[in-house]
């Protein structure tokens, strides 16, 4: 077991990572808006926690995972308002949608989903808390944060603030680094809120977006917990100000470790052209499209950008097919009655496994390097591929490589349920199956039914089934 190390944004390098909590790890990750369906690109800060929090398991650590689910923000007020509903009717839609979608990718469920609409007597308090500790100020019913109070304030995303002056303030919940100011924590009733507010001691008003994670953060995490995720294009303003929230009012460290996604860039597909960059799951294809996504998401290394083309989809989806083909045949040789029954496996396999499976948590161990246990894993996969096509692996050894598989699978996600209808599409003949089914055709041109019917049986016996109908010869696996 290798010393496990992650990339921690502030410090801009990898660090040995330690939990608070010997063997146990607390993350929370910024979740979505539930305005609208979430597009593709979106979906690779989900699942990169994902795979983040199964790796962990795989290592050992018991992981608690919260995500927050932001259903207020000025674009559902505005929604709300505009339709005549309310915030519970109108986002009910888009939570549905989102984890449909979470189960489409096969991402796992984390411990808890807050609201912030749930949370909102709790932020209240800690703006009281931020207003006593004089980090927090009111000004016409709205109560914003001073960050000239916060000394630390830039340093984690690296700004240089000479020359920023002082009270200049910002009510929008996103800005850039040209617009350092002293951001909003409550929003006061205007008009265009319409039914949408919340009592509190400064008037009616709703929360600041930056507020709804430290409060749920750390409700749910602690004041000091170990992992928070986030797409690069949260580090600022939003975690910077998450930061100066949660360590303002309690005076201890607030994350150790932050682990940050990069984006996912689709321009350049066909894609992009026809649906601007709100594509959705549902618009790329069916449910092997979707996972074929989730392939090519989680093998590649999360902090490097990723360009979604078809060509790349595709070579995803190829991927996973010969994983699945291969796991299919390993589970096949697997419990083989028929194969030699030699006790402790030929060929050297256990070693090839223990060396596969340590390249697997050494790559993983850097930082979360999925294309390196890839790497890993498809080694093994194309000696075992050769044996299996040889005949000479026999069910001890497959039964080694298969637990691995497995094992692998549980972290990455790659193999499809093991249900035959899902695999059908996916074998891969080999080359002289495909002959086979050839020579059929052929047989059938010339009327040579005798032919025809030896060549079926022969694909039968190796679990191929074929049929004859309008389109043709057809073929599955039984
Ligand atoms: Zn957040």
């Amino acid at each position: 077991m290798t010393q496990i190390r992650v990339y921690d944004t502030p410090r801009r390098q990898k660090v040995d990572f330690e939990p608070l909590e010997p063997g146990k790890v607390r993350m929370y990750s910024c979740g979505p808006t539930v305005w609208d369906y979430a597009h593709i690109g979106n979906f690779r800060a989900f699942l990169f926690p994902d795979v983040l929090k199964r790796y962990l398991q795989y290592a050992g650590f018991e992981v608690e995972h919260v995500m927050n689910l932001t259903d207020v923000d000025d674009r559902i007020v505005n929604q709300v308002n505009e339709r005549g509903t309310d915030i519970d009717t109108y986002v009910q839609t888009y939570i549905d949608g989102f984890f449909d979608d979470l189960d489409r990718l096969g991402i796992q469920r984390a411990d808890r989903y807050p609201r912030a609409t749930e949370h909102v007597g709790e932020m209240v308090e800690l703006i009281e808390r931020l207003v006593e500790q004089g980090a927090a100020y009111e000004r016409g019913g709205s109560v914003y944060f001073a960050i000239q109070s916060f000394a630390s304030y830039g340093q984690f995303a690296h700004l240089d603030l000479t020359g920023m002056q002082d009270g200049v303030r910002i009510d929008s919940d996103k800005y850039d680094k040209e617009h350092v100011r002293d951001f909003v924590l409550w929003k006061a009733w205007t008009e265009a809120d319409g039914n949408v507010s919340w009592p509190s001691p400064f008037g009616r008003g709703r929360p600041g977006w930056h507020l709804e994670c430290s409060c749920m953060s750390m409700k749910y995490l602690g004041n000091t917990f170990d992992i928070h995720t986030g797409g690069v294009d949260l580090i600022f303003p939003h975690h910077q100000n998450e930061i100066a929230q949660s360590e303002a009012s309690t005076h201890q460290p607030f994350v150790r470790y932050w682990m940050h996604n990069e984006f996912v860039n689709i321009d350049g597909t066909g894609m992009s052209k026809s649906e601007g960059n709100n594509v959705r799951l549902q618009d790329i294809g069916d449910d092997e499209t979707i996972q074929s996504y989730r392939y090519l998401v989680v093998t590649s290394h999360y902090r490097t950008i990723l360009n979604f083309t078809d060509e790349a989809l595709n070579a995803a989806r190829s991927a996973r097919r010969r994983l699945n083909r291969f796991a299919e045949r390993l589970a096949a040789a697997a419990d083989d009655p028929g194969a030699v029954a030699a006790s402790d496996g030929t060929g050297g396999w256990s070693q090839r496994v223990q060396t596969a499976e340590r390249d697997f948590r050494i790559a993983l161990d850097d930082d979360l390097n999925t294309p390196r246990a890839m790497a890993a894993v498809f080694g093994l996969v194309g000696e075992a591929e050769k044996s299996l096509s040889a005949e000479d692996l026999v069910p001890v050894d497959a039964r080694a490589i298969l637990s691995f598989f497995e094992a692998a699978d549980g972290v990455l996600g790659f193999l499809a349920e093991r249900d035959a209808a899902n695999l059908e599409t996916s074998v891969e003949l080999t080359p002289e199956q495909r002959q086979r089914l050839d020579q059929r055709q052929a047989a059938r041109e010339q009327k040579d039914w005798a032919r025809s019917d030896e060549l079926r049986d022969q694909l039968a016996a190796e679990g191929i089934v074929v049929t004859d109908g309008p389109d043709g010869q057809q073929w599955s696996m039984g």
